[in-house]
């Protein structure tokens, strides 16, 4: 993904890079508030609120945050995954055989998508119940790095989405919308970003959908992406809409985990824009403050050990406590 902009005084120190800013990046500051520690962190609300529908209901969905991580564990230990590597046929495979399990009906949209080295085949995979709520993820992982295994950085997100599944599907038909997961092939740039080396899946998904007339289906498009980080952070997106922003920090509040979104604001470049584009509401849960400095983003040190269940769990459940309040609206 890619910073725009410079709207935050913490992060702009970083803006003269783009995403594949190397590591020896010019410092940021940490942001101010920053947290130490996802899973003691400080000035969250109770739980219990004064609203009835603030905290845990019984009913309500809630992800196992244990499941997702030894997911993320497995797609991580395929090794490197970029478009074209055997890896990535692995994880396509890997994929195929869980979504059986937890979609009514999958759809593979192959497509080939010129890069500047040259063809590559690239693969969305679409896990499908009659719905109107998408919840996406990347799953490939940077090309031209060595020894680069994602475990946040598309392996996060992707594990968390197949145990989303495990939650939205194994209750028999759900209230309110049912749930698209979307699995987008060719988020990262393959030789450097720009608006045409990069998000190949998500630009191809967008325009197909614009053209068969899905988009005006689509009630939101929720992005996760890199939020695995222990030391969880989801920036505020200006790239995003401001009414599911809004309703994400509702989500986040009524469970008590706001302290980890929104301290910082800034417009992200990622799988979220195209679809914007094509005119569906959309928020991209992101955080992009990946170790002091952000120096694990796309690195060899982007490993498990840097990732906790619990931020797992927190990106999940707000994904799940988002479309509840959706289906109120
Ligand atoms: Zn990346």
């Amino acid at each position: 993904m890619k910073l725009h902009g410079t709207l935050s005084l913490s992060l702009a120190l970083a803006l003269c890079c783009n995403a594949c800013a190397q590591p020896s990046s010019p410092k940021k500051q940490a942001p101010i508030g920053a947290k130490t520690s996802a899973t003691a962190p400080q000035g969250e609300a109770p739980k219990s609120t004064s609203s009835k529908s603030a905290g845990p209901r019984s009913g309500a969905l809630r992800i196992n945050a244990a499941r997702a991580m030894q997911y993320t564990r497995e797609i991580v230990g395929i090794g490197p995954r970029p478009i074209g590597s055997r890896g990535h046929a692995r994880l396509e495979a890997y994929l195929r055989l869980h979504l059986k399990q937890t979609a009514a009906n999958v759809v593979e949209d192959a497509f080939t998508a010129q890069t500047p080295a040259g063809p590559f085949a690239m693969r969305n995979f679409i896990a499908q119940y009659p719905g109107t709520i998408v919840m996406a993820s990347h799953y490939d992982t940077v090309l031209p790095l060595k020894n680069f295994v994602g475990a946040n950085d598309g392996g996060s997100s992707t594990g968390l989405l197949l145990e989303l599944g495990n939650q939205l599907h194994s209750q028999g038909k759900l209230p309110g919308y049912s749930v698209w997961r979307v699995f987008l092939d060719g988020e990262e740039a393959v030789k450097e970003w720009t608006d045409t080396d990069s998000v190949y899946g998500s630009r191809h998904l967008a325009a197909q959908w614009s053209a068969d007339g899905t988009t005006k289906k689509i009630r939101a498009f929720l992005l996760a992406d890199m939020i695995g980080d222990a030391d969880l952070d989801i920036l505020r997106d200006e790239n995003s809409t401001p009414w599911l922003e809004d309703l994400v920090l509702q989500a986040a509040s009524n469970l008590g985990v706001q302290s980890h979104f929104f301290a910082n604001t800034t417009a992200i470049g990622d799988d979220h824009v195209p679809f914007a584009k094509a005119g569906m509401p959309v928020a991209d849960l992101i955080d992009f403050t990946y170790g002091y400095n952000n120096v694990f983003w796309h690195t060899p040190e982007d490993t498990l050990d840097k990732l906790s269940p619990r931020s797992l769990e927190i990106a999940g459940n707000v994904l799940l406590e988002t479309k509840r309040l959706l289906d109120q609206k």
